[in-house]
């Protein structure tokens, strides 16, 4: 589960990495309150699970309370790359003289965790490790000896830290390390790490991810933490319904059954779409294997209700749940929706009791739905019909 920054910022005070005081709100005015009680120029920034708010217009300076509240009108209802900002923070701003990077990851290619550390922080660390390589060190950490003072030392030497500051970055990496082991975190990165002209060192910005499968162990965290989606999010409204949904960015609809055949039929139908128009999968979603008319409804609605659907291609692969089954619950999926459906569907079945399910579909004669044998033909015809619908 990624966190937002004030979530994260809140962890890094629980063990000890230095932040500002700082509060969220939702709306303009409540930012007023916020600021006079900081009592000092404050930062209002955009509540957001993706980086680059600072460039997006997200992150604003405010050397008052009345324009506190300006900035907080300016950033709610902002649309940071595909993400609606509902929440703002607004926390005491600080004086900055240079902007570190420190970050711990798990390396999944090594089996390993992995600590990255720059004195050239401030930039998206995608962008410093392709324009700077030199200036990002990456130290591999041994997962049963973990990061003590010695470690956080030596992971701080190699980024370049200066050496007045050096004892306050090395404390901080411990404090980070506590973070990433006892909240059982997968990423936990500072960017920017901010060294103030006075030489005081404090998190700006935090971007922490739990493992979803440790919730067990902190179901107080994830709960506090768990996602208030708005009502306009389709896959907030998707996660609700306890879809595996995924919102892309083209034109027709996917419904499959396993993640495999799902992400297969994405690259079918980008393909297909290549002779049509260019249109392109408009999401991911896996209904799983015992797909009941009620699942197959939900998805279709979800799907429907995303305005830039102009087809919806159905593949399922009938395993445990049979065709037969998979093809009734289209039908009644059909009939719950009633007027609602009114794109064309294109269903590829194939499985177990395949020829039953193509009797099914046949004798409903839903006028917007075809059937088509292979998945190629099938993902073609969707790609064509999406293209049409333009
Ligand atoms: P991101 O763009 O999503 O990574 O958001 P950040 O929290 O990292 O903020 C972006 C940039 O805004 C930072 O790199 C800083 O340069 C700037 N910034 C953030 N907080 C402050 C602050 O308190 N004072 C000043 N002067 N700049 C800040
Ligand atoms: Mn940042």
């Amino acid at each position: 589960m990624d966190l937002m920054e004030y979530q994260a910022k809140e962890l890094f005070a629980k063990h000890g990495v230095p932040v500002l005081p700082g509060e969220t709100v939702d709306t303009a005015e409540a930012a007023r309150a916020v600021a006079e009680r900081i009592g000092k120029p404050v930062v209002v920034k955009a509540q957001v699970k993706t980086g680059g708010r600072g460039k997006a217009g997200g992150v604003k300076l405010a050397a008052t309370p009345d324009e506190a509240v300006e900035k907080a009108r300016g950033i709610l209802g902002l649309d940071i790359k595909g993400h609606i900002v509902h929440k703002v923070l607004v926390t005491e701003a600080s004086d900055i003289e240079t902007e570190y990077y420190v970050s711990f990851l798990l390396d999944r290619a090594n089996r390993a965790y992995l600590a990255m550390c720059s004195a050239e922080g401030g930039m998206e660390i995608e962008q410093l490790a392709v324009e700077r390589p030199e200036a990002l060190a990456r130290v591999a950490v041994d997962p049963v000896e973990g990061v003590d003072e010695k470690k956080a030392r030596e992971i701080a030497e190699a980024g370049k830290i200066p050496a007045d500051v050096i004892d306050e970055v090395t404390r901080i990496l411990v404090s980070m390390w506590k973070v990433f082991v006892e909240e059982e975190a997968t990423l936990v990165e500072i960017n920017p790490l901010c060294r103030t002209p006075d030489g005081r060192i404090v998190a700006l910005d935090g971007k922490v991810t739990l493992d979803g499968n440790a919730e067990f162990r902190h179901e107080d965290v994830f709960t506090a933490y768990a996602d208030v989606v708005a009502d306009d999010d389709l896959e907030g409204r998707a996660k609700k319904k306890g879809l595996n949904y995924v919102k892309l960015d083209g034109q027709v609809g996917i419904i499959g059954n396993g993640a495999g055949l799902v992400m297969s039929t994405l690259d079918v139908v980008a393909y297909a779409g290549e002779n049509h128009g260019g249109v392109k999968p408009a999401n991911f979603l896996d209904i799983g294997g015992g797909a009941s008319a009620q699942v197959m409804a939900d998805g279709l609605e979800i799907i429907l209700s995303d305005p830039d659907v102009r087809s919806v291609f159905v593949n399922v692969f009938g395993g445990i749940t049979s065709c037969d089954a998979v093809a009734n619950g289209i039908v009644q999926a059909l009939e719950m929706l009633g007027d609602k459906e009114t794109k064309p569907l294109v269903v590829r079945l194939d499985g177990n009791n395949v020829e039953e399910g193509h009797r099914i579909l046949e004798e409903a004669k839903h006028p917007l739905v075809t059937v088509v044998d292979t998945m190629d033909g099938a993902a073609d015809k969707a790609a064509e019909l999406a293209n049409k619908g333009a």
